[in-house]
């Protein structure tokens, strides 16, 4: 079943007098519990598209379809993720994940005990944010963003500033909520093992304007093993792909 359909999306930024096309013509149909992440460089606009689908930015052209119905605002069905975590510092973790929602109804109470135990937290529903590292707090985002089933999580390069152990851990908790819930994730990265690993299939993006270059299903079964020859020679196709794209970059730059 599609989930999210995009069709002739653009957008465009005005920046003093010059118009600087940021995406052109994405076309692309995700499934109800697809993987998808997103791979390419710096400026192709992998974020814009991220808040587009969102409902964080509305100014573009095209269409923007989740579950049938025109995205038009942002909303609880669509979790977003940033690079940083963007707790309450004045809450626990516990009331953190619960948001606005009273932590004394016994239904909200027992979903977010339940997210605790998925984000691997038990143990610290009282702490404050300033007492948990990088890769817990990220993980009280998750589930806080998970506690009302959104239809579709966003992650905006959400490993972006932690160290590769505490990221290695971070993808195996992302896989066990994705195989336990199901829920369908668009995931952007600058790391071609990251993208790989996780996904079922990965966009590669062009810069300038931002198009998406080749979209390549990872028909790899989990647990996955970066060092496996299979994992390697995807990894070695969508490296050649980002040659490429770096390649036209260069020669954009002489022109
Ligand atoms: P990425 O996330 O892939 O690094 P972005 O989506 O952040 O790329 O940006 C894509 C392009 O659009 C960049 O050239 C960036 O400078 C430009 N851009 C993004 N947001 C704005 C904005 N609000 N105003 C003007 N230009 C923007
Ligand atoms: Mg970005």
């Amino acid at each position: 079943m599609t989930l999210l359909q995009i069709r002739k999306l653009d957008r465009s930024f005005q920046t003093g007098k010059s118009v600087m096309k940021a995406l052109e013509r994405i076309d692309l149909s995700v499934n109800k519990g697809e993987f998808i992440t997103v791979i390419g460089p710096s400026g192709c606009g992998k974020s814009t598209l991220l808040k587009i689908i969102a409902g964080l930015d509305t100014r573009h052209e095209g269409a923007v379809m989740l579950d049938n119905q025109k995205v038009s605002g942002p909303s609880i069905d669509k979790g977003f993720i940033f690079q940083e975590p963007r707790l309450f510092p004045w809450l626990t973790v516990e009331k953190n994940i619960a948001a606005n929602l009273p932590l004394k109804e016994k239904e909200t109470k027992e979903k977010v005990s339940e997210l605790i135990k998925l984000v691997r937290l038990e143990g610290f529903e009282n702490a404050y944010p300033k007492e948990l590292s990088g890769g817990m707090a990220q993980r009280v985002s998750i589930a806080r963003a998970l506690l009302r089933n959104p239809k579709v999580l966003l992650l905006d390069e959400p490993f972006g500033a932690l160290d590769a152990f505490t990221r290695s851990h971070m993808q195996e908790v992302l896989l066990d909520i994705w195989e336990k819930n199901r829920t369908t994730m668009i995931f952007v990265t600058h790391d071609i093992d990251e993208a790989i690993y996780l996904a079922s299939r990965v966009v590669i993006m062009n810069p300038r304007p931002g198009t998406i270059r080749e979209v390549i299903p990872i028909e790899l079964p989990h647990p996955r093993r970066k060092t496996d020859s299979a994992f390697q020679k995807i990894r070695q196709r969508v490296l050649s792909e980002f040659e490429k794209v770096e390649e036209n970059e260069q020669s954009e730059a002489f022109q």
